[in-house]
């Protein structure tokens, strides 16, 4: 698969594995990969940083051990040549076998060499015999063989020390022929232990230096003298072995590559057991033929890479969770603001829906009140109206109750002319009683019109004797009922005040008993029963009437106290008689209802007491004074 095609495919897969993580998922990913890369970007820099650090000291140290070796060697390089002219070993040469010379020789050597601080001087043949010398010490067994290569100086090994020690060759003529050579010899062994010394000091720095055999002939680590610097194979190391450079042991192969970098340094690990990782570096000495090099322990760089990379591991967690907290911020703050914006939008809204509202609700008030307004003089007008609808009913039955006992006073009084010319004044009298009465009855009747008819709001409510009012009622209807033959039973308490209006009461009752009347033209039985009930212990007073009528469906029941609604024929209902009534009575703080009986109907309202009058109680309802007719039979009274 190609790369693009491959990358194609792979998208969909990181998004769908990123989807499935979620967003905290995500972060917390986020966050282990920038934890990975801070602990590996902190560990190479660190490494890279400390490795640069240590190789640039190593280089400054390398630079301070070769100064200070070639600064020790060089320190003596022109004793040998001024050697080369002193008299006393002049004359030595020119008389090897005398005894003398060669003990005023030795004398002078081993006074120079106490002087120059140097470890043996002395003069020997050409061939390496020596004929004076600052020490009773025998010559390096490698003497010969530099003499022959004419080498100017030379290493070897101490036999008896272990040391190395550095000899500097001088040859003397005489007469133009080498006569003899002078040697100085240097013990090392000081040296290399200031290198000990400081190898400690600088924490692991070890330092080495290796002839042109790459034999180690000085080190800081005593184990290592004499080793191999790279590798040596067994026919070389049986050569080196055989040398008279060095002592009879060759120490282990050192491994270490056979060319070093000066400047970075390169990581090398010594093949000896519990070798740890170290920076290797040389310089080369050339006039000496030697190399020294320098190893430091890289551990010390390897944990400060550790800690830094767990540093970094740490600031990769930290900028992970910053990244988190950040987003987490950004996220809650678009919400807040998106949250804001909502409830801005919904306050703009609801100012809005409020104000629609207010402004509705302010034209429906308006309305309200103008509907009142008009409901009120409606109603104002509608009661004046079945007032006079009333009246108009009463009409008929007051001309005849007007006419009849006008045409009954006219006869009397024509009789008592009559009587009075024949002298009979006891019946003029009583003739005059009678018409009093006549007058006195139809004047009541015509008051009762007349308070009838004044509008209502016009009173004003009172106690009222509730039997008058009744009775009152009565009287206005009289004509119809007195046409119909109607048995009335009044069971009233005489004295019963009632917290009312006189007229309005009045008006309820006359409504109630006009339609009892209405109820029963056709039935053949005629009752109407008026009663007062107590109520909450004498309290209120529960006023039923109830009639023998044709009654009310159950169906139309609901619908009485609808206004305009009348079973009766148009122009003898209005269907406002039993509204009117209601809103009167609720007026007086009651409530008027009907009820269906077995036969006929009964409507009862309830009233304030004012007080039950002489009889007092309401047990002691007074009965049968007021009675015109039988009472109702016992079913109605179970109701
Ligand atoms: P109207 O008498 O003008 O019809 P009402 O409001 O007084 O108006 O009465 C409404 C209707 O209630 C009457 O048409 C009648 O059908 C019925 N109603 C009222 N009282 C009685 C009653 N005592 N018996 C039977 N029906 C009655």
């Amino acid at each position: 698969m190609d790369v693009p095609s491959f990358l194609t495919r792979l998208r969909p897969r990181a998004l769908r594995a990123l989807r499935l993580l979620g967003r905290p998922g995500f972060h917390l990913f986020l966050t282990g990969i920038l934890m990975v890369l801070g602990f590996v970007l902190a560990h190479r820099l660190s490494e890279r940083s400390g490795r640069e650090q240590l190789s640039a000291l190593s280089t400054e140290r390398l630079e301070l051990y070769a100064s200070n070796l070639a600064a020790e060697l060089g320190r003596h390089a022109s004793l040998p040549s001024l050697l080369a002219i002193d008299p006393t070993l002049q004359a030595l040469l020119q008389a090897p076998d005398d005894e003398a010379a060669r003990r005023a020789a030795s004398r002078m050597l081993a006074r120079v060499n106490v002087r120059a601080g140097t470890h043996q001087i002395f003069l020997a043949t050409p061939q390496g015999e020596v004929l004076a010398a600052s020490e009773a010490l025998s010559p390096p067994a490698r003497l010969a063989e530099a003499l022959a290569q004419g080498r100017v100086h030379f290493f070897a090994a101490d036999p008896g020390t272990g040391s190395t020690d550095f000899y500097l060759l001088h040859p003397v003529r005489q007469a133009g022929q080498p006569a003899g050579v002078i040697v100085v010899r240097f013990n090392l062994a000081p040296l290399e232990a200031t290198w000990v010394d400081l190898g400690l000091r600088s924490q692991g720095e070890r330092i080495l230096v290796a002839d042109d055999q790459d034999v180690v002939i000085m080190s800081s680590v005593q184990a290592w003298k004499y080793a191999v610097l790279d590798h040596a194979d067994p026919s070389r190391r049986r050569a080196l072995q055989a040398s008279a450079r060095y002592p009879q042991a060759i120490g282990p192969d050192l491994e270490l590559p056979a060319s070093l970098e000066v400047q970075q340094g390169q990581q090398v690990r010594l093949p000896l057991p519990g070798a740890k990782p170290m920076l290797a570096q040389q310089r080369q000495i050339v006039p000496l033929g030697l190399r020294l090099v320098a190893l430091s322990d890289l551990s010390e760089v390897r944990q400060r890479a550790q800690y830094a990379a767990w540093g970094g591991a740490a600031f990769g967690a930290s900028a992970g969770l910053l990244v988190l907290y950040l987003a987490s911020r950004r996220r809650a703050l678009r919400q807040l603001t998106q949250a804001q914006a909502a409830l801005r939008q919904t306050h703009a809204q609801l100012e809005q829906l409020v104000d629609s509202r207010t402004k509705e609700l302010r034209q429906t008030n308006e309305a309200l009140k103008t509907q009142i307004a008009q409901r009120l003089k409606t109603e104002g007008e509608l009661l004046q109206a079945s007032k006079l609808a009333v009246l108009g009913q009463m009409s008929a039955g007051l001309s005849h109750e007007v006419n009849q006992p006008l045409t009954a006073l006219r006869a009397l009084a024509r009789n008592s002319i009559r009587l009075l010319d024949s002298g009979r004044h006891d019946a003029v009298s009583a003739n005059l009683q009678i018409m009093d009465d006549m007058v006195e009855r139809m004047s009541r009747i015509t008051s009762q019109l007349k308070s009838f008819a004044r509008k209502a709001d016009e009173q004003v409510a009172g106690a009222v004797v509730l039997l008058d009012c009744v009775r009152n009622a009565l009287l206005l209807l009289e004509h119809r009922s007195r046409a119909l033959d109607l048995q009335t039973d009044i069971d009233i308490p005489q004295g019963l005040r009632v917290r009312a209006e006189a007229n309005r009461l009045e008006q309820v009752l006359v409504n109630l008993f006009g339609n009892a009347i209405d109820a029963m033209q056709q039935q053949p039985e005629r009752r109407l029963r008026v009663r007062a009930i107590a109520l909450d212990g004498g309290q209120r007073v529960l006023v039923q009437v109830q009639d023998s009528g044709a009654g009310v469906d159950a169906e139309r029941l609901p619908h009485l106290f609808e206004p305009f609604f009348t079973t009766k024929p148009a122009g003898e209902g209005l269907g406002l008689g039993l509204v009117i009534s209601a809103k009167i009575v609720h007026e007086f703080g009651g409530t008027l209802r009907a009820d269906r009986l077995p036969r006929g109907m009964s409507f009862a309202f309830d009233l304030a007491v004012d007080g039950w009058g002489v009889d007092g109680a309401p047990a002691a309802a007074a009965q049968g004074n007021t009675r015109s007719g039988p009472a109702l039979s016992q079913e109605d009274a179970n109701v």
